[in-house]
């Protein structure tokens, strides 16, 4: 049976050349990036050759990535690093459960937070973030693009924002790398967190872009690694992983939108030949990313459906499947609560052709008909 996974907002396969550099890695390099002897200092410019890739791709200075165990780990650091006692917190309704639930237990300990929902274009509007701002607001959190639907919030203009009123502005664009163009260079951005696995890299290994002059307070205790914030002896090979999926992910990234857009436009076309009833939530959103409704049709039966047909989609995001309840993502985004348990997440990317796209689409379309009577 063919299969065609298409949940790359859930995580990616990794690509060939990385899963070779890590491999050889592991076998080859073993010395603490510590040590000072030849073994050591091998690891450690290896960390410093990613680190330079990382800090190439976002358009910012070496010194101010650090690597991490994950991006929830760097969304933890982040939060948690940059805030003092009692203070003011604004983020969205929509963020990953890694700055979520970070902000509940930090409200839980006598911080304020305000939640701000999306419109109805799935984004956080600029202006309602500005009108909750208040002197004790110290923190801003707001994801560059949200996994569920696919939107892209206006980071540029809440920076400005930000940086007028001297609030430190976190960004969680996990979803983002490599599928839009990101230039720290121009974006008024403090911290920024990443993770390997969204891009084509291993899981298990993330980075924070901290902006110099930003102080964070360690989370964890341990040694002095990256910059004290991140103690541990450092995944050498998931560290290589990440550098090098980041620099192929964003050499090529003009290459790839303008692949995985034809690919969409494909997708639709043949949903509409086949006649195919869908709602396609969010008009301006990441490359290839669909959520997508198919009204009167239950999304977790098609979703079933779909997998037993060898293709792999979402129902939600990966962090809230399992679960049958509307998504609260969509039901915040304005979607009723019918069109959000029929929205279904699809997610392509730069390893998809056309015959991919061609198989969802008419198995799609032959679970659809077969439902429908
Ligand atoms: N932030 C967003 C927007 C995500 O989509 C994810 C993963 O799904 C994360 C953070 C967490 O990343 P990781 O799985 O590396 O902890």
């Amino acid at each position: 049976m063919k299969k065609v996974y298409c949940d790359i907002s859930a995580t990616t396969p990794i690509s060939n050349d990385v899963a070779k550099l890590m491999f050889n890695i592991q076998r080859d390099v073993f010395g603490n990036p510590s040590s000072i002897h030849k073994y050591g200092q091998e690891s450690h410019a290896i960390i410093e050759k990613a680190r330079i890739q990382v800090a190439t791709a976002l358009g910012c200075h070496q010194e101010e990535i650090i690597f991490t165990g994950c991006g929830s780990e760097s969304n933890n650091i982040a939060i948690k690093g940059a805030i003092e006692s009692n203070c003011h917190i604004i983020s969205s309704s929509y963020e990953h459960p890694s700055v979520m639930n970070v902000l509940k237990s930090l409200e839980q300990n006598g911080h304020s937070i305000t939640l701000i929902k999306p419109d109805e274009t799935g984004r956080i509007n600029p202006k309602s973030i500005q009108e909750k701002i208040t002197k004790k607001t110290k923190l801003i959190s707001i994801m560059f693009a949200n996994n569920e639907l696919g939107s892209i919030n206006d980071i540029k203009k809440i920076s400005e924002i930000t940086k007028s009123q001297g609030i430190i502005f976190h960004v969680d664009a996990v979803q983002c790398i490599g599928k839009i163009p990101i230039d720290l260079n121009e974006l008024g951005i403090d911290l920024m967190s990443i993770s390997a696995h969204k891009f084509y890299g291993p899981k298990g290994i993330g980075a924070l872009f901290i902006r110099k002059g930003i102080d964070l307070n360690p989370i964890l205790d341990g040694g002095g690694q990256e910059l004290n914030l991140r103690p541990g002896t450092e995944n050498i090979a998931g560290i290589a992983g990440l550098g090098l999926a980041i620099k192929e992910s964003c050499e090529h990234i003009e290459k790839n939108i303008k692949h995985i857009k034809n690919l969409e436009t494909r997708f639709i076309e043949q949903l509409n030949n086949y006649k195919i009833n869908y709602i396609l939530h969010i008009k301006d959103r990441l490359p290839g990313v669909l959520a997508i409704a198919f009204p009167k049709i239950d999304g977790q039966s098609l979703l079933i459906a779909l997998d037993l047909k060898g293709i792999a989609i979402s129902f939600g995001s990966a962090c809230s499947s399992g679960t049958t309840k509307a998504s609260q993502i969509l039901l915040d985004a304005n979607i009723s609560e019918d069109l959000a348990i029929s929205t279904l997440r699809i997610s392509f990317g730069k390893i998809h052709c056309n015959d991919d796209i061609d198989y969802v689409a008419k198995e799609l379309s032959e679970i659809i008909n077969r439902i429908e009577k």
